[in-house]
């Protein structure tokens, strides 16, 4: 990297969830001046891939410019990059959900064009800013920071971010080129904050905050300092889903490249992340895949028996933590419902889902052998396939150590007696696996690479059992490149994501956004 570490600006979006966010890629964002070395040259998207540009684009042309709403909507939807069908679904709703929400006690306040700035000069300069929507009062003293909410309600970081900044920040108008400071002016004395979240789904609007600037300073001390500081300071690198938007991508020193892990030949493509999931979505319907990792709003997507599978998964994920052995007396007795997790089973699911952990013992890592040198559970792993361009995710089960090499270890549930899958081959059937033995074979977790095996652990009500695969065999290995290069190829090279309408759409997550969405009445006949 290169550039100059005297310009820090922190905004809303840089106060990321910790756990999956990079410290060292936040601790760059942050700093615009700093740069990589030498620029990729990747590409740009065919499509937007920003969910709520369009939100924000529309919504600038309505409150700031005056021009009416269908208007500014058809703008936007002529503006570049394109914006895929389900986009402009999801953005026409959003934003009339926006201008229609109720905000409760809302007073007679304006839109606002600039930008509340709290600037610190000095031999860094230290800039602070929310990303949200503006409004104050006609003599500028009551401000108010309206956020548009998606999915999940924002944390209390943003949320002390943002009343902190509509307290104390000065006017300013975007900085152009990104670099430049922002260039604040004196603004009136301001007397009463709000930071007020608002739906953009359900037309809903909640007070996050209110209160006077002192006030303000207080819960930002609370709630905010830590994290920005924190933000600021940087820390290790941590693979992960923000490695394909980095500026560190190209140079980062922990962040492995492994060419080829997807088989595909190398060609200029822009920098996407990728897991079996997506490729699975993919390969279900292009444009459910592209509506998911655009995070559009899901609707809920888990039967009873895939709320059982994560239920199972959850409560091992948590009984091996820190590398300890599940303890049976803790087991779920499944005769009354149990949780595990986020996750809630109840009837013959709570009593099939305690059957099976019963059964886990039989084949757990720490009840059948000597306890394993090292042990990981649930670990994101992520590498870069420079050949295609991608950004490779994988989280097993488990990974532990035995001979000095590494066991990957996937567990499936199912309440099936049958030992058949649908596939004769594992690695058709659960192309995770596949993905696995690719890893392993390209020596991505290091160790002993001839001591390495993946396996398969599969539990059911009456019996537990495991699948090894040897990722040392070439015959597994051309196999595994064969399961994930058919998947990964199509997906690569896709720029549009259309959709496939049938019989799927009836378990799709984001139909509601899907104009090609036929109803839930679809027809075999009609796939
Ligand atoms: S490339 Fe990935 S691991 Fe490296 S600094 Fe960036 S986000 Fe972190
Ligand atoms: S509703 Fe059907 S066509 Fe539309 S995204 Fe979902 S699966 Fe694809």
């Amino acid at each position: 990297m290169t550039g100059n570490d005297d310009l820090i600006r922190i905004g809303t979006g840089a106060a990321v969830d910790e756990l999956f966010g990079c410290p060292s890629h936040l601790g760059v964002k942050v700093r615009p001046r700093v740069v990589p070395r030498r620029r990729p040259w990747t590409p740009r998207p065919e499509l937007e891939g920003f969910l709520l540009r369009p939100v924000t684009d529309a919504l600038d042309r309505v409150e700031h410019d005056g021009i009416d709403e269908e208007e500014a909507l058809a703008e936007v939807e002529r503006s570049s990059p394109r914006l895929h069908p389900g986009l402009i679904e999801f953005t026409r709703r959003a934003v009339h959900g926006y201008l229609s929400a109720e905000v409760p006690d809302a007073g007679e306040l304006v839109p606002v064009r600039d930008w509340w700035v709290i600037s610190r000069p000095g031999e860094r300069h230290w800039e602070l800013f929310a990303w949200g929507r503006r409004y104050h009062s006609a003599d500028g003293q009551h401000r108010e920071i309206r956020l548009a909410r998606s999915s999940n309600p924002a944390d209390e970081v943003k949320i002390a971010i943002a009343a902190h900044v509509a307290a104390f920040g000065r006017p300013a108008l975007w900085p152009r080129p990104w670099k430049e400071v922002f260039q604040t002016r004196t603004g009136p004395q301001v007397s009463y904050v709000r930071v007020v979240e608002v739906d953009l789904e359900g037309q809903r609007a909640e007070v996050r905050f209110q209160g006077t600037p002192t006030e303000a300073e207080r819960y930002y001390a609370e709630h905010g300092r830590k994290r920005v500081a924190a933000i600021v300071a940087g820390g290790p690198e941590q693979p992960g889903p923000t490695c394909a938007q980095c500026k560190q991508l190209t140079s980062c020193g922990t962040l492995q490249r492994v060419p080829g892990v997807l088989g595909l030949t190398a060609r200029p493509a822009p920098v996407r992340t990728v897991s079996v999931s997506d490729l699975r979505y993919y390969k279900t319907c292009p444009a459910q895949y592209h509506l998911r990792a655009l995070k559009l709003p899901k609707s809920y997507e888990y039967s009873g028996e895939a709320e059982l599978g994560q239920a199972v998964h959850a409560w091992l994920e948590e009984a091996h933590r820190g590398g300890r052995a599940c303890d049976p007396a803790a087991m779920p007795t499944g005769k009354i419902p149990w949780t595990a997790g986020r996750w809630r089973v109840e009837g013959q699911l709570a009593k099939d889902g305690a059957d099976m952990l019963r059964r886990h013992l039989e084949v757990c890592v720490f009840h059948q052998f000597e306890v394993p040198t090292e042990v990981r559970v649930e670990p994101r792993l992520a590498v870069h396939d420079t050949a295609a361009q991608a950004v490779v995710l994988a989280k097993p089960d488990m990974l532990y150590q035995e001979d000095g090499g590494w066991v990957w270890r996937e567990v499936k549930t199912t309440t099936s007696r049958r030992s058949r899958w649908y596939h004769d081959d594992l690695l058709d059937e659960f192309p995770q696996l596949a993905l696995a033995v690719l890893f392993l074979a390209h020596g991505v977790l290091g160790g002993e690479v001839n001591s390495a095996r993946v396996e398969l652990e599969v539990l059911r009500p009456r019996g537990a059992e495991i699948d090894v695969i040897d990722p040392t065999d070439p015959e597994r290995v051309n196999k595994a490149r064969h399961v994930v290069q058919r998947m990964a190829e199509p997906w690569r090279a896709d720029e549009a994501f259309e959709a496939r309408p049938g019989r799927d759409c009836r378990g799709c997550p984001v139909s509601k956004w899907c104009p090609s969405f036929p109803g839930v009445d679809v027809s075999n006949e009609e796939e």
